[in-house]
């Protein structure tokens, strides 16, 4: 457990109509009134960014979006843009989820643009990284890690990058009930911590959130989050209910 306060975020995908997501936040709102040792966020579907981010006004629950473009208007069916997240309520987006990676076709390229767009937009993103199954079995994630985060953050300053959060999300772990054990995310997020430190310096690499996605479960949270390099989480399916989201934001509550 280090001395960064931890987030605990809730990625609801593909999932929850609006009055389905007002329902789930209305119970965060009540359920979570006195949860202030952890920093608490959700990003459901984007129809339902504008209502939630109402019956969450005033409260410490934030608001985000799970992707953007990079462009802010124009021509660009289907798309939502950085300063159209801001003005539904949002402060955070998701970057680089491996869904929108693998299923999208998001290249590092593409993340990396996202990134520079969300922070010219005033959200905090979270930056997700991770690898395969083969990678992790071929010995390889350090190797991979390195290459993929350098490509995301291409290009952005010091300044910047104080802004950001990543979220070390390994693929084989999300939505497969295969969580990372706490040494494993532990190790390698301790990794990622020394890569910003060779990027840019000490106080940036300390200061930097670096959150765990990958099955996370109210069983499994403790012992994940006493981990020092372990800052909170990035959480699907376990998001979905308000009982299992306000247990893990409880057990992270060391
Ligand atoms: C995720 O998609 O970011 C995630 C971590 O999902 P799950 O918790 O379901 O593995």
């Amino acid at each position: 457990m280090s001395t960064r306060k931890p987030l605990i975020a809730g990625n609801w995908k593909l999932n929850k109509s609006v009055p389905e997501a007002m329902e789930l936040a209305g119970s965060l709102k009540q359920d979570l009134a006195d949860c202030d040792r952890v920093d608490l966020l959700v990003c459901p579907p984007y129809v339902a960014l504008h209502p939630v981010a109402e019956l969450l006004r005033g409260t410490a629950i934030a608001l985000g979006g799970q992707d953007l473009f990079w462009e802010d208007f124009g021509a660009f069916t289907g798309a939502i843009s950085g300063p159209m997240l801001k003005a539904a309520g949002c402060s955070h987006v998701i970057v680089g989820h491996s869904e929108r990676r693998e299923i999208f076709g998001d290249s590092d390229e593409v993340v990396n643009r996202k990134l520079k767009a969300a922070l010219a937009a005033g959200l905090t993103p979270i930056l997700c990284v991770g690898e395969t199954l083969e990678k992790r079995e071929q010995k390889v994630t350090k190797e991979f890690l390195r290459k993929q985060l350098g490509a995301d953050i291409k290009g952005l300053e010091r300044e910047l990058i104080s802004r950001i959060l990543v979220a070390y999300e390994p693929i084989w772990a999300i939505g497969t009930g295969m969580t990372a054990t706490p040494r494993q995310a532990g190790e390698t997020q301790r990794f990622i911590r020394d890569l910003f430190r060779e990027h840019y310096d000490g106080g940036i690499a300390e200061n930097l959130r670096i959150l765990y996605g990958g099955s996370v479960k109210p069983d499994n949270a403790r012992t994940l989050i006493s981990e020092e390099d372990v800052d909170g989480f990035l959480i699907g399916g376990a998001s979905l209910q308000a009982d299992s989201f306000v247990r893990i934001a409880r057990s992270s509550s060391l």
